[in-house]
């Protein structure tokens, strides 16, 4: 027998009606044996999701609010779905239990985790699966760290015992503590990446409410076709930039054990979905994966003769930046200049003060300032193999008169980035997107 571990997001344990589509779709294979799930999340455009409602619920105890009214709200979502199913959980006690610990004084990293706490006892009883809690099994050390490879013993050595079990996506336990601790919000991905390390599966299923990636932003650009394969580096350069499907963190544990991820939508699981793979081979001869973007990125280039003989120049320049504990996405350079590039928000408040520190440490000849500036990846794995890619960029935005006001490529060769004027951001992704679409 095979096995596959599947993790359900937010929007696809939001209600019974998608209980409903996730119990189909578990009892479709027999290989479906461990599943993760989110909190439930929205239902409809302006509701909330159940992990913003538990801090909210947190802050207000803190302050001294009254917050049971909010506590009714979030219990009721759990109490209808456990009616709507005609599951028998006894939720009272859930709900007695977390009340007891916010009057002791818990902290809100356990107050969150309830959200997906109660979503994996609720769905295990549904499934008919076993329960089994994450809190002793994902370990973070005293500072807050994943300790990975405990952790992926003890998810191991805990589901050597169960055949099929839910676990609460999010959270796990300080091992010195024993405290619950949560991930970064988005943070089931890392729980579901986690288990299907520890039990060696065949492949993750991620379920959410797209049908996998696309090759552009579809708010940018029109129709874009979805993306069937991918490397894991693809994805990253693509994350990076804007596009998210996943946590950033939740490649790592299942790439180490070269486990495929299989983007899929709960509400279309007849699509196939995006894989995530690291056998480069299977991904065709496409020259390009995808391409994202964002706006607002300032370039700041400190010009000086002969920098190129001045050691140091560069790591001072960083330094100066690291004081101001601004963080810089890129940094091209010439023989008597170097470029940073820098997301705008960064800087709020801060530039002038950074300029000055430039003028005064670095005695330059001139420095200047681009803002309102975006940044273009283009990634591909193909592009490394073929002659021409840049080419075709560059002739693109000619014809399109866009100014390209700088133009990368990453040492790996699978991702250029394009740094054109904010104004001409939208137009540039959709004649890049329309340079490469793949044929049908
Ligand atoms: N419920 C958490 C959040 O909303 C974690 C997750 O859904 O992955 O961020």
């Amino acid at each position: 027998m095979g096995l596959k571990v599947l993790k359900f997001g937010g929007s696809s344990v939001a209600d019974g009606i998608q209980l409903g589509k996730i119990k189909e779709i578990v009892e479709q294979d027999r290989d479906r044996r461990y599943v993760v799930v989110s909190a439930p999340g929205k239902r409809f455009d302006g509701d909330s999701k159940i992990t913003d409602l538990l801090y909210m619920c947190k802050t207000q105890y803190d302050h001294h609010i009254p917050c049971d009214q909010l506590f009714q709200v979030i219990a009721d979502r759990y109490n209808a779905v456990a009616y709507n199913l005609k599951v028998d959980v006894d939720l009272e006690s859930h709900f007695r239990e977390i009340r007891e610990e916010m009057e002791k004084g818990c902290s809100v990293d356990y107050v969150v985790s309830r959200g997906e706490y109660l979503s994996a006892v609720l769905v295990a009883a549904y499934l008919g699966y076993d329960f089994v809690d994450t809190k002793d099994l994902i370990l973070f050390d005293s500072r807050g760290r994943l300790l990975g490879e405990e952790t992926n013993e003890a998810i191991r050595q805990e589901l050597a015992r169960h055949e099929r079990a839910v676990l609460p996506g999010f959270y796990g336990s300080r091992k010195d503590t024993g405290k619950v601790q949560v991930f970064s919000r988005g943070g089931s991905d890392i729980t579901g990446s986690l288990v299907a390390r520890a039990m060696d599966a065949d492949i993750y299923e991620n379920w959410t409410d797209v049908s996998g990636l696309l090759m552009a932003d579809p708010r940018i650009v029109k129709n874009p076709k979805p993306i069937d394969r991918i490397s894991y580096i693809e994805l990253r350069e693509l994350s990076y930039m804007g596009a998210s499907v996943l946590h950033e963190d939740a490649v790592f544990p299942v790439r180490k054990a070269d486990i495929p991820i299989n983007i899929r939508n709960t509400n279309a699981p007849e699509d196939p979905g995006t894989i995530i793979t690291g056998d480069t081979e299977s991904l065709g001869d496409k020259v390009i994966s995808g391409i994202a973007g964002k706006k607002n990125f300032t370039i700041i280039t400190v010009y000086k003769n002969m920098m190129n003989k001045e050691i140091g120049f560069v790591r001072r320049a960083l330094m100066i930046l690291e004081d101001f504990h601004i963080n810089f996405e890129h940094m091209p350079t010439g023989i008597d200049s170097v470029s940073m590039v820098i997301e705008s928000k960064e800087l709020e408040d801060k530039l002038e003060d950074v300029l000055e520190a430039f003028r005064v440490q670095l005695s330059p000849d001139d420095v200047t300032v681009d803002s309102d500036m975006a940044m273009i990846a283009v990634v591909g794995l193909g592009m490394a193999r073929r002659v021409g890619t840049a080419a075709r960029i560059i002739d693109t935005m000619r014809d399109q008169g866009i100014n390209i006001r700088m133009l990368i490529q990453g040492t790996s060769e699978i991702n250029t980035m394009l740094g054109v004027e904010n104004q001409d951001f939208e137009k540039a992704m959709q004649s890049i997107y329309h340079e490469f679409e793949p044929e049908e």
